[in-house]
Order: structure tokens, then C-alpha cells, then sequence
């Protein structure tokens, strides 16, 4: 396994393979890697010919205040799991290198479309311009055909999709499921925060949204009563950010279900925060 930290030899190395016809598959991270991520990293040797991971802790991702110093970076056991998993090469950039500028510059930025604004947008304002941004400069580093993405990050991945739809980027998203912990929890690098108590609390999160999901699936179209359902199984959760059922594409507000949509939760348990969903189809 290969590993670079500078954009150029990182940018070579993927032309030359281009050139003798591999197709690339990228996985985006930003490291304490868990089976999550290893499903993105199976997802992509199994339908390109190299796969790259990249782990960057993206400064300009964190507001003020967030998890951006205590963040895990876990490096050798991150480079282990890749190598298990037949990674062909990690790009592990520096900050002055992917912002030569430094990340507090108001250097050139991508504009999210408007389904950045909603939900983790108004409580996380600057999240999705970093996030954007980031993977734009990350295509540009590791120029592949393929980049694999989780669900579980269901608004990133719309951001991503949009972005590359609207930019015109030579690139297809492939969207992977969520991995979950056997009681239902979404796994998640954040998940190192939780304490024991915390941990079983946290359980409650997926439960909330495997109880909207049968209560879809019985027949249920009120949104209203979807996200009823949802905030009152999130009792063991200390607060709430959103508890919603939005329409699927849009990301915007519904009230009578006529179209896929998707349950979001975002909660705290403790200091951490959590994020998970459910997609409802409709047949
Ligand atoms: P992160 O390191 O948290 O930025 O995540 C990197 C990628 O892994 C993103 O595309 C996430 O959506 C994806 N991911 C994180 N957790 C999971 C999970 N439990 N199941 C599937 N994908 C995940």
C-alpha cells in the first residue's frame, strides 16, 4: 500500500494508472476508521481496479467550538485496516497542504445548492461549504472514476450529489448503506466519546427511526405524526437538534406522504453528537 501526502505525487500516481486503463475508486474519510468506512473501502476494490483512501481531518468543516482538536487520529491502526482491506494507496495531506493559504483564509470555496441549507445547515451554518469544498479538492488530488460515500451522512451525500451534478464533475457518486453497531446504532468515529451509560443511551436514536420506519410501512402518511413518533422515542438523548420527515430529494418540509422521503435525527448524548436516518419509500 502506497502512501502520499503530497498533492502532486498523489495526482501521478493515479494519471499513470489512468493511463494503463485501471478505473480508480475514491473513498473520502477523516480517519478512526470503523466497518463503515471498510464497507466504503469493499465497496470500491470491488468495483475499481485501485481503491484510494484518503484520511484528512478537514479544519474547515468545524465551527468554533466543535470536535475539530479532540477529533481521533488513530493513524497506524487506520493504515492496518486499510492495508487488510487491499487499499492500493492512502493520501494523508497536511493542512498547508490542502490549504496553502491556511484554513482561517477567505480563499476560493464551493457554494452548496440549496440542499445544504435545511437541517444540519442551520445548526452547523459553514459545515457544508467546508465539506464541499474539501471533497472538491480532494477530486482534484485523487482524480478518480468512482467515490464512494455512506448514507449515513444523507444530507452530505445530496450535498456531494448536487455538487458534482451542477459542476459538471467527471466523477459518479456511489451511495453505500449504513453500517450499524448489532443494537442498531449508527457506527461513527464519534462514537469513541460516548461513556458505557452513553453508549446504551444512544441506542435509542436507531430505534426512533426503526419505529417510524413500521409505522410507514403499516400505512402511516402524516409526517406530523412520523416525527411524533421520532421525538418520543428520543428520551434518553439529553437534547434534540432535529427530529424530522422530509422529502427525500429536497430535503424540504412534507405533510401528507406522497413521495420517498427520509427520517433525519440529529441529537446530543452527553457532549456527543449523533446523526442518523432512515429512508421511506413510497411503492
Ligand atoms: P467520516 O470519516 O465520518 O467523514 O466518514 C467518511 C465516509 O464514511 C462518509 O462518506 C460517511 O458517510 C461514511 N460513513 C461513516 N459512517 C458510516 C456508516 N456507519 N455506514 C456507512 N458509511 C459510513
Amino acid at each position: 500500500m502506497e502512501t502520499f501526502s503530497s498533492i502532486d505525487a498523489m495526482r501521478a500516481w493515479c494519471r499513470q494508472l489512468t493511463r494503463g486503463g485501471d478505473t480508480i475508486g475514491l473513498v473520502p474519510t477523516m480517519g478512526a476508521l470503523h466497518e463503515g468506512h471498510l464497507s466504503l473501502v469493499h465497496a470500491a476494490t470491488s468495483s475499481c481496479d485501485r481503491c484510494v483512501t484518503t484520511i484528512f481531518v478537514n479544519p474547515t468543516q468545524f465551527a468554533a467550538g466543535e470536535d475539530l482538536d479532540q477529533y481521533p487520529r488513530p493513524l497506524e491502526d487506520d493504515l492496518a485496516m486499510l492495508r487488510d482491506a487491499g487499499v492500493d494507496a492512502v493520501f494523508l495531506p497536511n493542512t498547508k497542504e490542502m490549504y496553502p493559504g491556511g484554513p482561517e483564509e477567505k480563499s476560493t470555496s464551493v457554494q452548496p445548492s440549496a440542499v445544504a441549507l435545511p437541517l444540519e445547515g442551520v445548526h452547523r451554518p459553514d459545515h457544508f461549504v467546508g465539506v464541499a469544498t474539501v471533497v472538491m479538492k480532494l477530486f482534484q488530488a485523487v482524480p478518480s472514476d468512482r467515490a464512494f460515500f455512506g448514507r449515513k451522512d444523507f444530507q452530505q451525500l445530496c450535498v456531494i450529489e448536487h455538487m458534482v451534478r451542477d459542476l459538471n464533475l467527471p466523477i459518479q457518486v456511489v451511495p453505500c448503506e449504513i453500517i450499524r453497531e448489532p443494537d442498531g446504532l449508527a457506527m461513527s468515529s464519534r462514537n469513541r466519546y460516548l461513556s458505557d451509560d452513553e453508549r446504551q443511551r444512544a441506542s435509542c436514536i436507531s430505534r426512533s427511526l426503526a419505529q417510524v420506519e413500521r409505522a410507514f410501512e403499516e400505512g402511516n402518511r402524516d409526517s406530523q405524526h412520523l416525527e411524533s413518533i421520532l421525538v418520543d422515542h428520543l428520551g434518553d438523548c439529553d437534547s434534540v437538534d432535529y427530529a424530522v420527515v422530509v422529502d427525500r430529494e429536497t430535503l424540504a418540509p412534507v405533510s401528507t406522504i406522497s413521495k420517498n422521503v427520509v427520517a433525519l435525527v440529529a441529537a446530543r448524548v452527553g457532549a456527543t453528537r449523533l446523526i442518523d436516518n432512515r429512508e421511506l419509500y413510497v411503492d
